[in-house]
């Protein structure tokens, strides 16, 4: 992590960051943009992107990258993982019971210096597991 390196972030950029930091749905760049956007009306997404660009290499913020999926942030730097729903798509925050254990022990065991990883739950989501056990449930439901 790049401490006093900082660059300082400019208004617009200390908008997005506490809009991030107050979400807790991991929102997409163009989410965020939505929220942001009605505080600084005259923002554009690539503002928005650029942004949240910046605050990555600063580590400010984690970016999410999943396979066939847009690209997601997290204004939450504290230690936990992501269970991600099949179902609806929603991603929570997990935090481990054990803040000594990480992924990374059996790999430290195995003699390699663990320079990073990223894990990766699945599963379905406590409103995509009741919506399951009605039998009437509409495959196309209206929001
Ligand atoms: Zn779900
Ligand atoms: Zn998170």
């Amino acid at each position: 992590m790049a401490t006093g390196k900082l660059r300082r972030n400019t208004p617009q950029r200390r908008v997005i960051l506490e809009e991030l930091c107050q979400l807790k749905s991991h929102p997409t760049a163009s989410e965020l943009y939505a929220v942001v956007r009605q505080r600084l009306p005259r923002i554009s997404l690539g503002t928005v992107y650029r942004n949240l660009e910046v605050l990555h290499e600063d580590s400010v913020i984690r970016k999410m990258e999943f396979a066939g999926a847009e690209t997601r942030f997290d204004g939450n730097m504290e230690q936990h993982y992501h269970v991600r729903c099949t179902e609806c798509g929603r991603i929570e925050d997990i935090f481990p019971v054990d803040q000594d254990q990480t992924p990374a022990q059996p790999v430290e065991l195995a003699g390699f210096q663990v320079t990073g990883y990223r894990l990766e739950y699945f599963g379905i989501c406590p409103g995509c597991r009741k919506m399951e056990t009605f039998p009437g449930r509409q495959t196309n439901p209206t929001h």
